[in-house]
């Protein structure tokens, strides 16, 4: 691993974004960047926490300015045909790919996200356009039987302007993820990206239009939530909302939505239980409770922060888990050898410091030791890998999204007790359960109320499945072939296939 001073870390991300994006950050519209006069609005490298640049929100003004060009993009786009649609949607991917390096350095530079899984983002990425460019030309409508003399049919309609609303930990992957849906329907999108990480959106947006996208197909209305993301959502051109964050966020988003008599897909947070059983392989379940809380620095909406052992394992398992913590390459996001970075943000890094200090004083045992680190500087978002050991259901870290490396682990007595203390929580959106009783592993996957579950395993997930939570954790689904639904609406058509009858007698011979 590379020991930097962080000066240099800093100059290097600084000039990572500045090649990237020479007239700096704003929003982006058909060719046109869009300078803000709003806040301003800085950037900070997590991993020093040293000021990269700093740049204007675009507010109302360019939020509309953002609407208009999605607004003029709808026709050319409506009328590039299915067929045309795939083929700008794979040109887009291949394109996407060609750029997954450039893409990457630039996401980690900002994001804080290491270099490893800034790439695999980058390429899934390309790989959701790839998806939704197949689908684009299958978006079909049903012949209906219907009583009388009728050819009756369905057509899906797009939306029209779908504006999409992402968070800071996956930038370019939310973006994409739910951008290539509506795209492929037939929508336009304008994306507004966190105020803490917009640069990778606007490439992207670039990005599609060299691809052969009609100029404002994907635009960038960049700013931050109560103004940009709030003009967004009540622009009354904005048909269809999207909205991948935090639950109070996400209500307030839907609320806007909803007053206009517009639907919100919701995609929120979580606080999925792994579930660890006696007979479990150890190994690899240690290798799963790693892998479900500490990538990606523990920010993650699927991460498995809560760890349930049966209390036979407890002791063997939490050993092994906090053995192997202290293995993790913890350093510089720009180094291709770091597994675990800072914390994405100042607000962040306060929120996670503060739950944990929260429940050491409720009684959690902090058991996680540091291991070997370089070049870590004292003004980055630094947590280490945190495991917090005795959490009961009262402690407001069992119950609370951390969204960072902080595992709670709590001990169950049967399979009752298991799925009880999973499915104490507001939120639903994943889990997992470790067990070698394939009948088990069968009723628990059952039983645990999340719209993602693992047997054996943690994370994986496809644009090709659903993807979204019960409860608190969403509505609505954002990948798979279900997600064609979300993007359009059906509409029938009634077509007469014999004389049509008189509406009234008296019109009879008339
Ligand atoms: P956030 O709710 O603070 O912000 C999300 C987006 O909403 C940002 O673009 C923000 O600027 C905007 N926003 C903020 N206030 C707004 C307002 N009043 N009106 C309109 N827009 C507003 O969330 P965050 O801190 O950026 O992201 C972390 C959260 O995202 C976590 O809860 C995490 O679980 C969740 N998340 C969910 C998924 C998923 O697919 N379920 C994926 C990634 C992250």
């Amino acid at each position: 691993m590379t020991d930097s001073p962080s000066l240099g870390l800093s100059a290097t991300a600084a000039a990572i974004l500045s090649e990237a994006l020479p007239e700096g950050l704003g929003g982006y519209a058909a060719g046109q960047h869009l300078a803000g006069r709003g806040a301003e609005v800085e950037a900070r490298y997590p991993a020093t926490g040293e000021l990269l640049t700093t740049w204007r929100d675009i507010g109302a003004e360019g939020t509309a300015a953002a609407v208009d060009a999605a607004a003029a993009a709808l026709r050319p786009w409506q009328e590039a045909g299915p067929f045309g649609r795939a083929e700008a949607l794979r040109r887009l991917a291949a394109l996407i790919r060609e750029s997954a390096g450039q893409l990457a350095r630039l996401e980690s530079a900002t994001a804080g996200k290491p270099l490893r899984d800034s790439r695999v983002e980058a390429l899934r990425a390309a790989d959701f356009f790839d998806y939704y460019a197949g689908w684009a030309d299958k978006i079909t409508g049903q012949t209906l039987p219907v009583p009388g003399p009728w050819l009756t049919y369905t057509r899906r309609v797009p939306y029209g302007v779908v504006g999409l609303l992402t968070p800071w930990n996956a930038p370019l992957f939310t973006a994409a993820w739910n951008s290539a849906a509506a795209l492929a329907c037939g929508n336009t999108v304008v994306l507004k990206p966190s105020e803490f990480t917009p640069a990778t959106t606007i490439v992207l947006a670039r990005l599609a239009e060299q691809a052969g996208l009609p100029p404002g197909t994907l635009s960038v209305a960049s700013g931050l939530g109560e103004t940009v993301g709030q003009a967004l959502v009540a622009d009354p051109r904005v048909r269809k909302v999207a909205f991948i964050g935090s639950v109070a966020t996400g209500r307030t988003v839907a609320t806007t939505a909803a007053s206009r008599g517009v639907p919100a897909l919701l995609e929120l947070g979580g606080k999925s239980a792994n579930i660890v059983f006696d007979d479990a392989d150890v190994d690899a379940a240690s290798d799963g409770v790693l892998a479900a809380i500490f990538a990606g620095a523990g920010q993650s909406c699927v991460a498995g922060s809560r760890l349930l052992v049966h209390a036979d394992l407890h002791e063997e398992l939490v050993a092994e888990v906090v053995r192997k913590a202290a293995l993790l390459r913890v350093g510089d996001p720009l180094d291709p050898e770091v597994e675990i970075g800072p914390v994405g943000n100042a607000r962040q890094y306060e929120h996670v410091c503060g739950l944990v200090e929260q429940a050491v004083g409720e009684g959690a045992t902090r058991v996680s030791r540091h291991g070997e680190r370089h070049g870590l500087s004292d003004g980055g978002y630094w947590v280490e890998p945190t495991v917090l050991d005795h959490v009961t259901t009262e402690h407001t870290v069992a119950r609370t999204e951390v969204f960072g490396p902080v595992l709670a682990v709590s001990t169950f007595a049967d399979e009752a007790d298991a799925i009880r203390q999973a499915n104490d929580t507001e939120f639903g959106l994943a889990g997992a359960v470790w067990t070698r009783s394939v009948e088990r592993a069968h009723r628990i996957a059952d039983e645990v109320r999340a719209g993602t579950f693992w047997i054996n395993s943690y994370k994986t997930i496809h644009v090709a499945a659903p993807f979204g939570g019960f409860g608190d954790s969403g509505w609505g689904r954002s990948s798979g072939p279900d997600v064609l639904g979300e993007y359009t609406q059906a509409k029938a058509v009634w077509v007469p296939t014999a004389p049509y009858p008189a509406p009234f007698p008296s019109l009879r011979d008339s």
